[in-house]
């Protein structure tokens, strides 16, 4: 088995593939504006298995086109959207984000949780713009910097595994300069890391090593989020992910 079937079979289980939370969607939800408004076209980037999909379509009169890369993810995505009775309105997209044809200014809101970082923050919202209709909303959990200074043993490993984190008011100037204003931003609490992501993901580790007798790929994966999830519980004051809500702007 390779990397990725090794991710996927580690991570297709899981209610969410990423730090987050319902709470925090739905704020997100509330800060966007979109709630009361009808006939809502929505893309959910890099959806995963539908943590964030299956809460628009409960919460918003929206029509959502569920985007991931891996197809066992949308697999898994469909089955949770029958149980939760929302199917219909939910597409599922099998595609790379860095390959979007959504026609021109056609979505009123693009929502990626967790997932900008495969393309990056920059390149992300500036090649998405052009979907969005103008007016249209951008919601997206990115990695960002609590503080103005960080201990350098966390500088070390995410300026090397990512180097766009940055600060909310750098991730904000990002967004003015590629033509959005942000109209909302909040760091994700702890608990959406540890409760909703990590914690489930550590009890799923015995049973992943053991269905893959061990192999040395599968133990690799374990050691390195055993090693992000040290960094994050020794550091969570200073590195988190930031929930930026941005409109796009006319010009
Ligand atoms: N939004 C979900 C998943 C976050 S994990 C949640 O919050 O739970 C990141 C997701 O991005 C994974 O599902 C992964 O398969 C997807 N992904 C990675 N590279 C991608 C790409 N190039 N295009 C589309 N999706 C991608």
């Amino acid at each position: 088995m390779d990397d990725i079937d090794l991710l996927i079979d580690l991570h297709r289980k899981a209610a969410r593939q990423g730090p987050g939370g319902e709470a925090e969607t739905r704020l997100a939800i509330t800060l966007s504006g979109l709630s009361g408004r009808r006939d809502l076209t929505i893309a959910d980037i890099g959806c995963g298995t539908g943590a964030s999909a299956i809460i628009l379509a409960t919460s918003l009169h929206a029509d959502i086109t569920a985007v991931d890369v891996l197809p066992d993810f949308l697999t898994e995505l469909v089955r949770r959207a029958t149980a939760a009775g929302v199917a219909e309105r939910i597409t599922p997209l099998a595609a790379s984000m860095d390959a979007l044809a959504f026609e021109p200014s056609s979505l009123d809101a693009i929502w990626s949780e967790g997932a900008i970082y495969n393309i990056g923050f920059e390149t992300g919202v500036r090649d998405w713009r052009r979907f969005l209709k103008p007016g249209g909303i951008l919601a997206v959990s990115e990695l960002t910097w609590l503080s103005a200074a960080r201990p350098a043993e966390l500088e070390d490993h995410w300026s090397r595994v990512y180097p766009e984190v940055a600060t909310a008011s750098a991730k904000m100037a990002l967004l003015e300069a590629h033509g959005y204003t942000p109209v909302g931003y909040f760091p994700l609490p702890e608990t959406c890391w540890l409760d909703n992501y990590y914690r489930p993901m550590q009890a799923r580790f015995d049973e992943f090593l053991a269905g893959h007798g061990g192999a040395a790929a599968a133990r690799a994966i374990v050691a390195a989020e055993r090693l992000e999830i040290d960094l994050y519980e020794r550091f969570s004051a200073f590195v988190g992910y930031g929930f930026y809500v941005a409109r796009k702007r006319a010009d």
